[in-house]
């Protein structure tokens, strides 16, 4: 099965990529859902984590209280490793399960973190959504209404442009409207095509 990753900085168009293609019949995984799921209640990862840092990590209803988590992770860099040591390793392997399961030619994992954790080794091709920072910081603090400053926070926590770009097999250029990101979405559709067909003729 050819698996490409789509990444990007937030709010480049990931999911907005992530749609056009699913349109077209693609099966996506999106590996923040995945990385949610893994925490619901029942799940064992989420007992491991109320016996780690305690009950108070959960919130009445039983679910994971995220904003208290990010902020223990953010001033503890030890928490932080210890979590993700947790939860890598289960969320890797639940998106190989779903893209495994993925009937369509090609499928996607759709990952902020394809290139800073090791969900980049799960796919044959990886796609960089692109825009200019400044583009990026307007559409995510409209999205989200967001301070700029919180924005530009998470952006400098991201990968670099240019890092990420380097790393890049296609790169979707999503400076221009939405009807330039369908056509270059549906472009680059074609080409995965053909290189799946290739990986099964192969
Ligand atoms: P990501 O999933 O990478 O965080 P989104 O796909 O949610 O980014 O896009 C960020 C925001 O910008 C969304 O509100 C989306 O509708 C908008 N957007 C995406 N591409 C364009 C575009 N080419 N022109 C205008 N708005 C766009």
């Amino acid at each position: 099965m050819f698996v490409a990753g789509l990444t990007g900085g937030i709010g480049s168009g990931k999911s907005a990529v992530a749609n056009l293609l699913q349109e077209q019949g693609i099966v996506a995984v999106d590996a923040d859902q995945v990385a949610r799921d893994v925490v619901l209640p029942g799940e064992p990862a989420l007992a491991q984590i109320a016996q780690h840092f305690g009950t108070d990590i959960l919130l009445p209803d039983g679910t994971l209280d995220r904003t208290q988590l990010r902020q223990i992770v953010f001033a503890d860099p030890k928490a932080r490793l210890w979590l993700e040591a947790l939860l890598h390793p289960l969320i890797r392997e639940r998106i190989q399960a779903s893209l495994h399961a993925a009937t369509s030619p090609y499928s996607l994992l759709v990952s902020p973190l394809l290139l800073e954790t090791d969900q980049h080794s799960l796919v044959n091709h990886v796609i960089v959504v692109d825009v200019p920072e400044e583009t990026q910081l307007q559409r995510t603090v409209e999205r989200d209404q967001n301070s700029p400053d919180q924005v530009k926070r998470i952006m400098a926590a991201q990968i670099d442009r240019q890092s990420r770009l380097a790393r890049a097999d296609s790169i979707i250029d999503n400076s221009g409207n939405l009807q330039s990101l369908r056509t270059a979405t549906l472009q680059l559709h074609q080409t995965l095509l053909q290189l799946a067909q290739d990986l099964r003729d192969s």
